[in-house]
């Protein structure tokens, strides 16, 4: 295949009658996705879409999502990926940093995104209403708070223009695509994809279909026994997000599978539909391991039929793969990626040489380097911590409209600096220290944040903590703890102090302990470091 609506075409006649995507139970068929998003192609064609437009899509999971993903690629348009869930402010600034044109919409944002200020470049939206077919996905859905909607309400009054509103339905109703429209090349740009913002504004990478076939590819070569046309993709992560996107978008397709798609993840979504479709392969974040296998310990639901259970976007502790692979005699096994390596980069070989604790090694033709963060020229002795590079078919081009950025993160000869710290061992296993951004610096140490929570959070009363640098009236920084504690829990900082002692160095030793109720997290559950350095800079005034 030369492109991804060539890829999925080529699973549309190896399975044609083998379910692609359910969605509460309706399942669409790989011949009924491929048929409708050839009809949703000619509707955007329709509407003016050409090559190398930009389309906005702002869905949450659904099996539109879907057919609207490939129908922009079919005419060699790009996918730029949002988070229905942002701020009306927030989603403002990501259309007027890409300028599209054309945006598919959620209906429940319609009304935000149409009264946005007319100088950004936006003409017409398709509204998809999710009402009609699935009653009980919209009871869902709307129970997710919707801040752009809300925000839309309050404060924005410019009403949607009727004749740049067209509803999806309209969209599909043309049979094919009409006009023979040349698809995309490889090298054409079929992506711009937001990075998460945890440590400033989100950036849009820009992907290539080469650049995301790639990746898909190189995850078949990862998974050893994949069965084409029978494996079920349990789909809980979002696809507006790199990770969801590859995984779930673009490798489940690869191989025909069936990908089940949650609106939202929730034990008891994940519990009825095991019922149905058991998964085969669940691609998720540590936070999800922890509930889904103490539902599977309990015997609420049952998850042994999971042979690929995949890990990535934050550090997966060792407790969690042991409590996952207890309950469901499956394996869970580490990878790591960032949404400038379309993303995955490196992985754990799947099987018995795992190694728990680090992210395995680099992909298929995926070279790495650790070197000096202050002089990325100058390559580290093995085994010494530094900063990690990444060279591989799966780098990205550069972020949209923001040439000091690119310049920064891309070496001349296509190395990519990751901005974060890492290690190698002797047999070439990786483990990510942490964000050259939040190493902490006190009284000339390097401080790693994940180092001190890991020995915080092994307190039996200790729920999550998060670890930052407050400033200290010298100058200098000091390390601080935010602690969420068991529920009836009393554990005093001095207490917690001591217990630290016992493990780190004592210039790694929080000097502040905050209590906290909860963690600040982004959508696919990283801690926000950033905003609770704020939040502790706050209560400390
Ligand atoms: P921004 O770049 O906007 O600050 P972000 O870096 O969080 O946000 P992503 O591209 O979604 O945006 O995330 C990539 C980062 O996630 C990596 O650079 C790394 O810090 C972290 N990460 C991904 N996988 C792992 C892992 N297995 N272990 C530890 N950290 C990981
Ligand atoms: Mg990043």
């Amino acid at each position: 295949a030369q492109s991804l609506p060539e890829m999925l075409s080529a699973s549309v006649r190896a399975f044609p009658s083998h379910v692609a995507l359910e969605f509460f139970g309706a399942p669409t068929t790989y011949r009924q996705l491929g048929e409708q998003v050839e009809r949703a192609a000619e509707g955007l064609r329709r509407i003016g879409v050409t090559k190398g437009d930009r389309v906005a899509l702002v869905l949450p999971n659904c099996p539109q999502h879907v057919v609207a993903f490939y129908a922009v690629l079919r005419l060699g348009a790009i996918v730029v990926e949002h988070n229905p869930l942002y701020t009306a402010r927030e989603l403002r600034h990501q259309f007027e940093d890409h300028g599209a044109r054309f945006a598919i919409v959620w209906d429940k944002v319609v009304d935000t995104v149409a009264g946005f200020p007319s100088d950004l470049k936006l003409e017409r939206i398709v509204s998809v209403d999710l009402t009609a077919a699935m009653p009980r996905a919209q009871r869902l859905l709307l129970r997710l708070p919707i801040p752009a909607a809300r925000a839309s309400r309050a404060k924005l009054t410019a009403a949607p223009r009727a004749k740049d509103l067209i509803s999806w339905k309209s969209l599909l109703d043309h049979r094919r695509l009409s006009k023979r429209v040349s698809g995309p090349a490889l090298r054409d740009t079929a992506l711009l994809q937001y990075t998460s913002g945890t440590t400033g504004t989100p950036k849009g990478a820009i992907l290539t279909h080469a650049n995301l076939m790639a990746n898909a590819m190189q995850g078949r070569a990862w998974v050893p026994g994949l069965v084409a046309g029978s494996e079920t993709f349990y789909g809980v992560l979002p696809l507006f997000h790199a990770y969801g996107m590859t995984l779930c978008l673009t490798f489940a397709m690869s191989i025909g599978a069936k990908l089940v798609l949650f609106p939202t993840f929730s034990v008891d979504l994940v519990t009825k539909a095991a019922r149905k479709s058991a998964p085969t392969f669940l691609p998720a974040v540590p936070p999800i391991y922890d509930q889904l296998a103490r539902a599977a310990s309990r015997g609420t639901v049952d998850l042994s039929s999971v042979r690929f259970a995949i890990s990535g976007a934050m550090s997966l502790p060792v407790a969690t793969v042991e409590r996952w692979e207890d309950a469901t005699g499956g394996l869970l096994v580490e990878g790591y990626g960032m949404t400038e390596s379309s993303p995955v980069a490196l992985g754990n070989p799947i099987g018995k040489t795992r190694r728990p604790g680090t992210v395995g090694v680099p992909f298929p033709s995926t070279e790495i380097r650790v070197v000096d963060p202050e002089d990325p020229l100058t390559d580290l002795p093995l085994g010494e911590a530094g900063e990690l590079l990444i060279r591989g078919p799966q780098v990205f081009q550069g972020y949209w409209g923001r040439p000091i950025e690119t310049a920064e993160a891309l070496l001349p000869d296509g190395w990519l600096r990751t901005g974060d710290i890492a290690e190698v061992s002797d047999d070439g296993f990786v483990t990510i220290v942490d964000r050259l951004k939040e190493i902490i610096i006190t009284g000339g140490f390097n401080v790693s944040p994940s180092e001190v929570e890991s020995a915080i959070a092994a307190h039996p009363d200790v729920v999550a903590a998060a670890v930052v640098g407050l400033p200290r009236p010298d100058g200098g920084e000091e390390v601080a703890a935010a602690v969420v504690l068991r529920d009836g829990a009393e554990l005093e900082p001095a207490a917690l102090r001591d217990f630290c002692r016992t493990r780190l160095t004592p210039y790694k030793v929080p000097r502040r302990f905050f209590h906290v109720e909860d963690l600040p997290r982004s959508l696919i559950g990283k801690v926000l470091r950033r905003s609770v350095r704020e939040q502790l800079l706050a209560s400390s005034e």
